[in-house]
């Protein structure tokens, strides 16, 4: 199928041309029609499927096309996202996708300036990519106005009820015209997004591109069992020994991003790192030097992983794994994006047993484990099941064995230098989730 059989008109067409994208991705392919038809859509797809082109192509095109003409600080479509960097991101896209058609594009989130942003609106958007909490900041100064509104794109919806902005979202919905069209996409669909797009969607045309909670079939995912105070050095040595090229490392805190970006320098690694304690102008920059390769390795935290979108990026690495099992699920979506294979690899020791079991019965999967040879760990992760949690408690520390704690042991099977050879992933039926070890609900919220 061509994206010209979806309907969309020559100009919209052309720019896609100029991008190098010849064929629609599956949720392009089953929301592009439906939008253009005016449809609500409830769509179930990850980052990295091609979703924000699903969206943004339709409405470019309903808004060339019908309504009237954009107002002082109106807006006529309203992409409200989680994050300040999946902001940016969007509104780029958009940007991409628009070309030079005549519609007004505008972002919005917090931690900058807001009068910038004012003097954006005032002469009103035609598309408004924001944050729901400085659009809120926004519209209670006048400075947004709803009454023009077309529709509404709440895009990882999930992320944003996660990041605690379920208030200003039901402010803002309160104050927007009910004579619209809603669009929401989320990567997962649990109890609360159902319930808001219970709310907010009319009829709407269900889609589902992903199967619940799985990364992308092209990610192979392994860990490597480690103690804690090895962690830099045994991320150093595969630095090198596998000699990969960018990596993208995912850690908790944004104390450890700082830790670990400073010791990564030291040991001569073009480095930076991207958390919540850094002003937003050093948040872009250190993407923008990321994603133009100036810089070899980013360190980042939860809160910056869902804006990330960078091309073809071969590694992922968790080096603490993430207090919500769902960060898991969004932090590996940074690779094999787009179809392209990938690899994300976490570095777990013996006191993240929890976290493991928690992100392995949310995908429903056993992580298939290995030891880097040197870098044993002395105190043993335990066995974990689906459905079971941790199946047995470590005694004593074993020494160095292809069949210790279950692991395999890369020195016996593969020479050092070379990457495993593995598909990592077994499936396996999916069991409740004992309640200890349900994912704990995030309280981090983006200032
Ligand atoms: P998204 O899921 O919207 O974040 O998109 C993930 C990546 O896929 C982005 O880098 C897009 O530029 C790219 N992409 C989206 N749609 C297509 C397509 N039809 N063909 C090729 N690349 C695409």
């Amino acid at each position: 199928m061509s994206f010209a059989h979806l309907g969309l008109m020559p100009a919209l067409l052309a720019n896609l041309q100029q991008l190098g994208y010849q064929q629609p991705t599956a949720v392009q392919q089953q929301a592009i029609a439906p939008v253009l038809a005016g449809k609500d859509v409830l769509a179930a797809a990850q980052t990295g499927t091609g979703k924000t082109a699903a969206f943004t192509l339709p409405v470019l095109q309903l808004l060339l096309t019908q309504g009237e003409k954009v107002t002082s600080n109106c807006v006529r479509t309203l992409v409200l996202v989680p994050t300040r960097e999946l902001a940016e991101q969007v509104h780029e896209s958009i940007r991409h996708y628009l070309g030079e058609l005549p519609l007004r594009t505008a972002v919005a989130y917090g931690g900058v300036s807001i009068n910038p942003q004012m003097m954006n609106l005032r002469r009103g958007v035609d598309v408004l990519v924001a944050t729901p909490g400085r659009l809120l900041d926004l519209y209670q100064q006048n400075a947004v106005r709803f009454h023009q509104m077309q529709v509404l794109v709440l895009d990882e919806a999930d992320r944003m009820l996660d990041l605690g902005f379920a208030e200003e979202l039901n402010a803002l919905f309160s104050v927007m015209p009910r004579e619209r069209q809603t669009l929401l996409f989320s990567a997962t669909f649990s109890g609360p997004i159902r319930t808001l797009a219970g709310k907010l969607l009319i009829d709407p045309v269900r889609i589902d591109v992903t199967p619940k909670h799985s990364a992308a079939e092209t990610v192979k995912q392994y860990l490597l069992v480690v103690d804690k105070k090895d962690k830099t050095e045994l991320f150093l040595h595969l630095l090198s020994s596998r000699q990969w090229g960018q990596v993208l490392v995912f850690v908790r805190t944004r104390k450890g991003a700082e830790s670990l970006h400073k010791k990564l320098i030291a040991a001569q690694v073009t480095a930076d790192a991207i958390h919540g304690d850094k002003t937003q102008p050093a948040r872009l920059r250190a993407l923008q030097d990321f994603k133009k390769g100036r810089v070899q390795v980013l360190v980042a935290t939860d809160v910056a992983a869902r804006g990330l979108d960078i091309e073809q990026l071969p590694h992922v690495v968790n080096f603490d794994l993430p207090n919500v099992a769902q960060d898991y699920v969004h932090r590996i979506g940074r690779t094999g994006r787009a179809g392209l294979s990938g690899e994300a690899i976490s570095l777990v020791s013996a006191d993240e047993l929890d976290e493991l079991i928690a992100i392995e019965e949310l995908m429903g999967i056993n992580l298939q484990r290995f030891d880097e040879p040197d870098f044993y760990a002395e105190h043993r992760l335990p066995e974990t099941m689906l459905g079971l949690g941790s199946i047995k408690k470590p005694k004593k520390p074993k020494k160095s064995k292809a069949s210790a704690g279950g692991n395999i042991h890369l020195g016996d099977e593969f020479p050092v230098n070379s990457k495993p050879q593995i598909v990592a992933i077994r499936p396996a039926p999916r069991l409740a989730v004992p309640s200890r070890h349900k994912p704990k609900p995030s309280n981090a919220k983006p200032r």
